[in-house]
C-alpha cells in the first residue's frame, strides 16, 4: 500500500475514534478496506450536501478549492487526507494556469482526483485516449499534467500526439505521475516479462490497479485482475512455471498475502504447476 493511502486510512481511524466522521467519496478504491472503515462507523457521502456529521474528511485523492470552500460554508470541520503527491499535481496545474497555459489533464474525466485537479478551472480538457487528443482545439499554449496514477508510457504517448497535432503551440509538460505508481509499473513490467501468468490484486474501480493490468498485458498473455483470493481460479495456472504477483497502491498486504497463499494452495492441489511466485512489490 502506498504511503498516501496508508496515511489516509490511519487519519480516518484516528478521527473516527474522536467522533462521528464522514468521508467525501471512497477513501480508497478497495472494497475490503471500505468495509473495514464502515465497521468502525465511518460514513461515506458522495456529496457535501448530504453529510450528517460535523466532521468531513477529504480523501487522499484531494479536492478542489471550490469544494473545500463550499464545505466550510456549510459549517463542517474539514480533515484533509490529501496525499502530498496529489498536492504536487495541484501545484503543477496552478503553475500552468498562472503562466497562461490551457490545461490538459491526462486521466479519467470522472475520477475524483481529476475532478479535484480541474474543479477550480473554468476551461480545461481531459484526455485518456488518442481520440480525445484528436478532439482538442488549438491553443497557443498547452500545459499538460497527469492524474498521479496514470501509466508513464501512456502519458508520454499522448503528449507526443499533442505535440504532433499542434506543432505551432508551446506545449509544456509537468510530470505529476507519483513515484509509487512509477515504481510499481516498472516492477510489474519486470515480472510480466518473466511470468507465464500474472495476477494483479486490487479493487475493480482502482485506476492504478487497472493500469497495472494493462501494463502487464503488454508483456504477458495471461493476466488476471483479482480483488481477493476468492477470485483465483485453479485453471489459470495450467502448465505455468512462474506466476507473477503484483497489486495496486490501495491493496492491503493481508489481501496480497491471502492471494499468494491461495496460489500456493492451488499449486499443491494441481501437482506443483506454478513453481515460483515472483512478487513485484515488497
Ligand atoms: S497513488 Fe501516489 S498520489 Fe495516490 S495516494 Fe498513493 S502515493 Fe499518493
Amino acid at each position: 500500500m502506498c504511503f498516501g493511502v496508508r496515511d489516509a486510512i490511519a487519519l480516518a481511524l484516528e478521527h473516527a475514534d474522536a467522533g462521528p466522521l464522514t468521508i467525501l467519496g471512497d477513501l480508497v478504491h478497495n472494497p475490503t478496506v471500505l468495509s473495514a472503515l464502515e465497521a468502525k462507523g465511518i460514513a461515506v457521502s458522495q456529496d457535501v450536501a448530504h453529510v450528517k456529521t460535523a466532521t468531513l474528511m477529504v480523501t487522499a485523492h484531494g479536492t478542489s478549492g471550490r469544494t473545500l470552500a463550499r464545505t466550510r460554508a456549510l459549517g463542517l470541520t474539514v480533515v484533509e487526507a490529501t496525499c502530498p503527491l496529489v498536492r504536487v499535481a495541484h501545484h503543477a496545474v496552478a503553475l500552468l494556469v498562472r503562466d497562461g497555459y490551457h490545461v490538459v489533464i491526462v486521466g479519467q474525466r470522472d475520477h475524483v482526483e481529476v475532478r479535484g485537479l480541474t474543479g477550480d478551472l473554468d476551461r480545461f480538457d481531459v484526455v485518456l485516449e488518442d481520440d480525445d487528443v484528436l478532439a482538442l482545439e488549438w491553443h497557443p499554449r498547452i500545459g499538460v499534467a497527469a492524474q498521479t496514477t496514470q501509466a508513464v508510457q501512456k502519458v508520454r504517448r499522448l503528449v507526443d500526439l499533442i505535440r504532433r497535432r499542434f506543432p505551432r503551440s508551446d506545449v509544456r509538460v509537468i510530470d505529476t505521475v507519483c513515484r509509487p505508481t512509477k515504481e510499481r509499473q516498472s516492477a510489474a513490467v519486470e515480472i510480466a516479462r518473466q511470468a507465464d501468468v500474472v495476477l494483479v490484486v486490487g479493487g475493480r474501480s482502482s485506476n492504478n490497479t487497472r493500469e497495472l493490468v494493462q501494463t502487464c498485458a503488454r508483456y504477458c498473455a495471461r493476466v488476471h485482475h483479482v480483488e481477493t483470493d476468492a477470485d483465483v481460479c485453479p485453471e489459470w495456472f495450467a502448465a505455468a512455471q512462474i506466476v507473477g504477483l503484483t497489486a495496486g497502491t490501495s491493496t492491503p498486504d493481508e489481501i496480497i498475502d491471502c492471494v499468494e497463499a491461495r496460489i500456493r494452495q492451488v499449486d499443491d492441489k494441481i501437482g506443483a504447476m506454478p513453481r515460483s511466485v515472483a512478487e513485484g512489490l515488497r
